[in-house]
């Protein structure tokens, strides 16, 4: 059963991810076209049991976070997130749901769930879904789909320990498991990618690892990503990430830590980095910070590896200097106290980073 919580303003005591907010917004398509969403009480859903969906994985989402600024809430690189939103639709054979409306609910479900929007250091985490509902078994596309948006507070159970701190990890790096083959979805937030890593994920677990840190299908050589974050690294002071390749989830934190970095005189390296690279780096010393990024952490600290039966200990175990500095620009402009400069080259205008929720256009 869906939790939902007037008791969400005790922000304190609120664990992300399992109470939501009362409202969420929904939307159809069928017949051809996308009909107007609708704000509504979050409940239950009713389901056809052959929906799609449920038996072949059609279902896609969105992970983004909403943030107090002193020009009021705002929505992060929403922009961005409609695009990666809408290529994932697309693989699926789903019509993606247009821009202006996907804008459009995002803002008014924050607007609406204000009271549940924590100050800093919390944030409002808004998932955007979409799945499959045509009530047909058999493998193809589904011509009913169910978009929906939900929301929940964010950085708020341990909002002392998030004091502009990157947290820290452990990676468990599996020699066979993996995540994404090329040709396949790793690029794109579809459900079956996190169904398939759960695997490696069980296994860290069972190691004493938090995550599973994934390496390439083909010759299980190349660092992809983290779990469900990017990977990064400082190697001799330049930050290193692999590139965009196809298996590798393009996240926002990611793009908008990069350009950070730049901002910053941070040397930015998007080339392959070997596992074998990456060992002998931390065992020389000349990689001194292992890093991973997303919408949730932002910037969570790697502070030791695990990889065929040896441990690799990442400095003295504590956030370094760039995983800090990174840390603190993003939460600057995230809540509004730093606006990030353009940078020639770049596809997105930075005056796109943050949507005021509280204007309708
Ligand atoms: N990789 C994977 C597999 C992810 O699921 C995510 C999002 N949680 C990321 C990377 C980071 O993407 P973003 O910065 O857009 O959240």
């Amino acid at each position: 059963m869906i939790s939902i919580g007037h008791e969400l303003r005790d922000f304190e005591k609120v664990q992300f991810g399992e109470k939501f907010c009362p409202w969420m917004i929904q939307a159809r398509y069928f017949d051809g076209k996308w009909h107007p969403s609708a704000l509504i009480r979050t409940s239950e859903i009713n389901l056809s049991p052959a929906a799609k969906g449920l038996h072949y994985g059609l279902e896609i989402f969105e992970g983004m976070r909403a943030f107090r600024t002193p020009q009021g809430p705002v929505l992060f690189r929403p922009h961005l997130h409609f695009l990666r939103m809408s290529q994932s639709a697309e693989a699926l054979g789903m019509t993606p749901y247009p821009e202006k409306d996907f804008l459009a609910a995002l803002k008014e479900l924050v607007r609406h769930c204000a009271e549940f929007l924590p100050s800093y250091p919390g944030s409002l985490y808004l998932r955007p879904f979409m799945m499959g509902t045509s009530s047909k078994l058999g493998v193809g596309v589904s011509d009913e789909i169910l978009f929906l948006i939900l929301a929940t507070p964010f950085g708020v159970a341990d909002l002392s320990k998030r004091s502009s701190e990157p947290k820290t990890a452990t990676a468990w790096i599996s020699p066979e498991l993996v995540r994404a083959a090329p040709g396949g979805t790793g690029n794109l937030k579809v459900a079956g990618n996190y169904a398939a890593s759960l695997r490696a994920i069980v296994q860290a677990r069972k190691n004493r690892y938090d995550h599973a840190l994934f390496l390439d299908a083909i010759e299980h050589r190349w660092i992809e990503e983290y779990s469900g974050m990017n990977f990064l690294c400082v190697d001799s002071g330049v930050l290193r990430t692999p590139p965009l390749t196809g298996t590798i989830l393009p996240g926002i934190t990611r793009n908008s830590l990069l350009h950070l970095a730049r901002e910053e005189s941070i040397r930015v390296d998007e080339t392959r980095i070997s596992v074998d690279e990456l060992c002998e780096g931390l065992v020389s010393g000349r990689i001194t910070e292992v890093l991973a990024c997303g919408t949730g952490s932002a910037v969570l600290c790697i502070s030791e590896l695990g990889y065929r039966e040896k441990r690799y200990c990442v400095g003295d175990g504590t956030p370094g200097p760039i995983a800090r500095l990174l840390y603190r620009a993003l939460e600057e402009v995230q809540f509004g106290k730093r606006a990030p400069r353009n940078v020639p080259g770049e596809p997105e205008e930075t005056a796109r980073w943050l949507i005021r929720c509280e204007s309708a256009q």
